[in-house]
């Protein structure tokens, strides 16, 4: 352990290859911005939200300065606030659980399934209250949760879904996309999601014309018109320099997604034919994923990982302490065995090189560090 990935054979993540391909376009992009001096909100903005709402299949997109702000101003929307609930998972990234604290509301998990790692739709209807104000799955590793069960008990309650698809964005559930399932969609493009840009960034996606005015007002300040502020908001803009490194990347993103899968086949084939004693990742019927991790469990997972390491092949555990074990969320009052799939996910789980530039050569490596 302690070998820092730039020593080792292959790549954790690599950004160089794909910047490489687009560099002038990028540049030139870069430069339009620089020109018409419409730093905030100009009009790459506009283009890319225009260009993600049709990549989604939805009527609107907004824009947003993260995929933390996303998640906020789509709580903010919904009217979350004191006293209320959200149903969330405790294995994620702590945005998710984060922003409904922050809003002095309570999340309430529900603990995930071994097989895809997601929020188990089954155990939603019970954590329902009187306070419930929203539910908010996350679509983990690349793929939704399942949002076909998820929505029909929404529905059966009146609650409106946020999908957290920070990880899943261009993934599809029964043919349709990741974002675009659900009342809201959340993205980020942090630079190592799958769609990323070059600092901080996000987008929400709605079908609803009252949210989708309510969520653009949220993102500047809560301002109908200007000096207008009907609502309180927050300062949750996307910069046109941003705007425009995605506009590049998305002309990427689906080959890039065809050969993330293509990786993820070859690691599967190598775990199936191979004699390690781990759990190998499975893509629900009806799912494809963008594999924004490819994540395993295995019983011995720091002496996997050492094995690994020696073979040149750099991992990743994340969520290890799952969210209701962490000290900012103890006044909630979860103790260590109230979700026991996350916390063995959390303990097992660990994340392979993933990413479309990875060579044959590198691809290669892992495998054979796997059979
Ligand atoms: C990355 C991530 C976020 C937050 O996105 P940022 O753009 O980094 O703020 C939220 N939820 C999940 C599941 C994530 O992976």
């Amino acid at each position: 352990m302690g070998n820092i990935c730039e020593t080792l054979a292959v790549d954790f993540i690599d950004l160089k290859s794909q910047q490489a391909l687009i560099r002038e376009r990028l540049d030139a992009r870069i430069a339009a911005v620089l020109d018409h001096g419409r730093y905030i909100m100009g009009p790459e903005v506009g283009e890319l939200e225009e260009r993600l709402a049709d990549y989604v299949g939805v009527k609107h997109c907004i824009g947003a300065s993260s995929g933390t702000d996303t998640l906020l101003i789509a709580l903010m929307a919904l009217g979350v606030g004191p006293g209320d609930e959200v149903i969330t998972v405790p294995y994620t990234w702590i945005s998710t659980a984060e922003m409904i604290a922050l809003l002095g509301a309570r999340p309430v998990f529900v603990d995930i399934r071994e097989e895809d790692m997601n929020m188990n739709a089954e155990l939603v209807e019970a954590a329902i209250t009187e306070k419930t104000k929203a539910i908010m799955p996350v679509g983990i590793y690349g793929q939704t949760a399942d949002m076909t069960q998820i929505n029909l008990v929404a529905q059966k309650y009146g609650l409106p879904v946020i999908e957290d698809a920070a990880q899943s964005f261009g993934a599809t559930h029964h043919g349709e996309k990741s974002c675009g399932l659900s009342d809201i969609g959340s993205t980020s493009f942090f630079p190592s999601k799958p769609l990323g840009c070059y600092g901080d960034g996000g987008a929400l996606f709605t079908d609803d014309d009252e949210l989708a005015d309510l969520m653009r007002q949220v993102r500047v300040h809560g301002q109908a018109k200007k000096h207008h502020h009907p609502v309180l908001g927050i300062n949750g803009r996307l910069d046109s320099i941003q705007a425009a490194v995605v506009l590049e990347k998305l002309e990427l993103f689906d080959d890039e997604i065809v050969k993330r899968q293509k990786v993820a086949d070859c690691y599967i084939e190598s775990l199936r034919s191979g004699s390690l004693e781990v759990v190998v990742p499975q893509v629900l019927e009806g799912n494809t994923s963008v594999w924004a991790q490819f994540t395993i469990l295995s019983p011995e997972r720091n002496a996997f990982a050492e094995r690994l390491n020696l073979q040149g092949v750099p991992s990743v555990s994340y969520y290890s302490v799952p969210l209701h074990l962490q000290p900012v969320f103890k006044g909630l009052g979860y103790a260590k065995g109230d979700f026991p799939v996350a916390e063995k996910v959390g303990e097992q789980g660990i994340s392979l090189p993933m990413n479309p530039y990875l060579t044959d050569e590198e691809i290669e490596i892992v495998c054979e560090a796997l059979g």
